[in-house]
């Protein structure tokens, strides 16, 4: 109740009016009674001494009893007088006089409330008047002081007629109090009223500020200067608040804008504003749980750019990227609408074809990125060509399992690309096989290398008259556990789960194991072709574990050549380079293995510290049979020779092609025309078969 200010103080102020009003009347009629009760003795003082005079003649000679009876009745008009007694000079009642007063207070009893008795008593007091109990008294001599005829005695009543005259007073003053009274509270109110509004239009405004929420409004400053003070402070806060709120706006701003772009991050790809892998696998994941329930079979394309590494190495990341953006606009054209398109990172994209697609929609949809990304990209001042290799997997290939269905996907991309690029691949079952295959065989290696499963066949080189000039060492592998494992299958997988450089330096060494034989049955000036692959590059260790190698066997690095692809040593230039010229001064010899299957810029020759070109058996083979094949050998076996380079053929089995290559000018050649790859003891005796009979090793 008293929870509001407003009613604390008005309580209070009601209350105190209630006590000092209440203490006022009371101390009034304190003042009042006793003036009444002096008023009521100087009135009985003056009425009793004019009944003694009076009766002065009544008791001169002889008590005329009737006539002080007649002059006691007079006191009837007297309502309050209680008792009268005339006692003569002997102090004997000579006649009482018992008032209405005297038996209206001793109502109930006949006994008179002032007895005869009492009256007795009083004339024991000095004369005059006098207050006892309830009464006024007054006891007066009749005649004169020295010779009394009488006394008389006169009661009257105080506490009746004071009463009754209380009562009266407090009726008549009641109006007034009351009216005082509330005026006293209606003025207080008011004052109050004036005193608190000022707080209460602050309690106001504070409702309106939380209401709004607009902290920016000032409240009017009014009031005495404890409430002045306090709306300067509240509208020094509201400041506070209103700018901590704007900095808070701009915060929130900020973290949303920010939020929104991780996301964005999160889910798109920088470079091409595809979805990223993230968010494609969260998409397949809903796809295929819809698909699942709906009855339906969505398919999913993986592909893969052919060549794009190449084009990154040659043009550079930045085209490469361009390129990359290039193809994600021109795909987005080659699939139906709804159908999304991601990257999953490098030239990796996925495209999730929706709802339950046809075999021959999703075939031609695979064909028309194929088409359509068969073209050349003018990029800069670039013209850049690839291709895409693409894996089809269905859903259900995969059992409806989102990681499974990408792999399968993947594994079909994986035999596109094996299969010779540019081309799309229906999963199949046989896949999963193929790759176990491939991990079985990665994790064969380490275990075959301590087995000593290895082998190293060497075939030879021959110049243009069949001399012996060098060999090539190619690896073996019988693996106890896989059977016989060609390097075209075993070597791609080591290079891919980084166990190259294991095997590469057991080659090595094992050639510088095998070297002193064959220069005993070949002469000192022949030299062993190591391959190395691109990964082999990047090994920063390796032209220090070739030199020790070199000391520990006591290898001449003159007999020593490395053949390495024209697009590994492109992928790896500089450090290609750098370890290539440390290989050249050491006196080793440099061949670019497999030249005209990878770039077709013939212009970065000049650049790569080569000695040897080797003319791959894509063209050997077709030499004399096309055309085109012939004057591109002819055109690479003349360019070379401008450049100063040595050339070597390869994968020559017919004498046709041997005639051809010896007629343009190669100086050497490697096939089985002249000798398959063998083991070092079948060499060993060959060679002396070579001496002995001067014929050439046939297939
Ligand atoms: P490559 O370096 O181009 O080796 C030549 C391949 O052609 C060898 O296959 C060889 O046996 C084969 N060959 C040679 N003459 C003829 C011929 O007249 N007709 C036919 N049909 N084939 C011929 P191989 O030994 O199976 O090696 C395949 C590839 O494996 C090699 O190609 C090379 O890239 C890789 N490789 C082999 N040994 C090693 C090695 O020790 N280290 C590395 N890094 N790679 C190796
Ligand atoms: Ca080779
Ligand atoms: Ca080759």
């Amino acid at each position: 109740m008293f929870n509001s200010l407003r009613t604390s103080i008005t309580g209070t102020a009601v209350l105190a009016i209630f006590i000092v009003s209440t203490c006022v009347l009371y101390f009034s009629i304190l003042a009042y009674k006793s003036l009444y009760a002096d008023s009521a003795i100087k009135h009985l003082d003056a009425l009793s001494e004019n009944l003694a005079s009076d009766l002065i003649p009544n008791l001169v000679d002889e008590s005329d009893l009737f006539a002080v009876s007649s002059q006691l009745l007079r006191l009837e008009q007297y309502t309050e007088i209680k008792f009268a007694g005339v006692y003569d000079k002997e102090y004997q009642l000579l006649q009482p006089y018992f008032g209405d007063a005297n038996k209206a207070s001793s109502a109930g009893s006949d006994e008179p409330s002032f007895s005869l008795e009492r009256a007795q008593q009083l004339l024991n007091f000095p004369f005059g008047t006098g207050k006892l109990g309830d009464n006024v008294y007054a006891i007066k001599q009749i005649g004169d002081k020295r010779l009394p005829l009488g006394y008389l005695i006169v009661v009257s009543d105080l506490s009746g007629p004071l009463k009754q005259s209380q009562n009266q007073l407090l009726l008549s003053i009641f109006p007034f109090a009351l009216i005082i009274s509330i005026l006293v509270i209606v003025v207080l109110l008011i004052i109050q009223n004036s005193l608190l509004e000022p707080l209460l239009a602050l309690r106001r405004f504070a409702q309106e500020v939380k209401a709004s929420g607009d902290y920016s409004q000032s409240a009017r400053i009014s009031g005495k200067s404890e409430v002045s003070d306090l709306t300067v402070s509240i509208n020094e806060l509201m400041g506070t608040i209103s700018d901590e709120l704007k900095k808070n706006r701009r915060q929130t701003k900020l973290l949303e804008q920010q939020q929104m772009q991780m996301e964005h991050l999160a889910n798109f790809d920088a470079l091409t504003g595809l979805p990223n892998r993230q968010f494609i696998i969260e998409t397949i994941k809903i796809e295929l749980k819809k698909a699942k329930r709906e009855n339906r079979n969505p398919s999913l394309l993986f592909f893969d750019l052919d060549g794009f590494k190449a084009v990154n190495d040659t043009f550079g990341h930045d085209i490469g990227d361009k390129l990359l953006i290039a193809v994600a606009n021109d795909v987005k054209h080659y699939i139906r609408e709804g159908d999304t398109l991601s990257r999953l990172g490098g030239d990796e994209f996925l495209v999730l074809l929706h709802g339950d697609p046809e075999p021959v929609i999703v075939s031609a949809i695979a064909q028309r990125i194929i088409a359509g990304l068969d073209k050349t990209f003018d990029i800069e001042q670039w013209k850049v060509s690839i291709s895409a290799s693409i894996g089809i997997a269905y859903a259900s290939d995969a059992n409806y399992q989102p990681l499974d269905w990408v792999s399968c996907a993947d594994l079909a991309m994986y035999r596109s690309k094996s299969e010779g690029k540019s081309q799309f691949t229906h999963f199949n079952a046989d896949m999963v096989s193929a790759n176990l295959k491939r991990i079985n065989v990665a994790n064969a290696i380490v275990p075959a290398l301590k087995n000593n499963e290895f082998q190293l066949h060497y075939q030879k080189k021959v110049d243009v008259n069949q001399q012996v000039m060098g060999f090539e060492a190619l690896i073996r592998w019988q693996s106890e556990e896989l059977g016989a494992i060609s390097p075209a299958e075993f070597v791609p997988i080591a290079e891919q789960s980084g166990k190259i450089q294991a095997i590469t330096q057991w080659v090595v060494q094992q050639a510088c194991r095998d070297l002193p034989q064959l220069l005993r049955n070949y002469g000192q000036d022949i030299r062993v072709a190591i391959n190395l692959s691109a990964i082999d590059l990047k090994d920063s260790k390796l032209s220090d574990d070739i030199s020790r190698m070199f000391r520990i066997y006591r290898i001449n690095p003159k007999n020593i050549e490395f053949e390495i692809t024209e697009s590994a040593y492109l992928t790896h230039f500089d450090t290609a380079n750098s370890f290539f010229k440390q290989m050249r001064e050491l006196g080793c010899k440099i061949a670019l293995d497999d030249f005209g299957t990878g770039y077709s810029s013939l212009g970065y020759l000049t650049q790569i510290k080569i000695d040897t070109l080797k003319i791959d058996k894509k063209f050997v083979d077709e030499v004399g049979i096309y055309k085109r094949s012939s004057v591109i050998t002819k055109t690479i076996i003349e360019m070379a020779k401008q450049l100063g380079l040595t050339l070597c053929a390869e994968g020559v089995e017919t004498q046709q092609q041997a005639d051809f290559l010896r007629d343009n000018g190669c100086h050497y050649m490697q096939g089985y025309l002249f000798g398959k790859p063998e083991r070092l003891a079948s060499l060993g005796a060959a060679s002396k078969a070579d001496k002995l009979e001067g014929t050439i090793t046939d297939q």
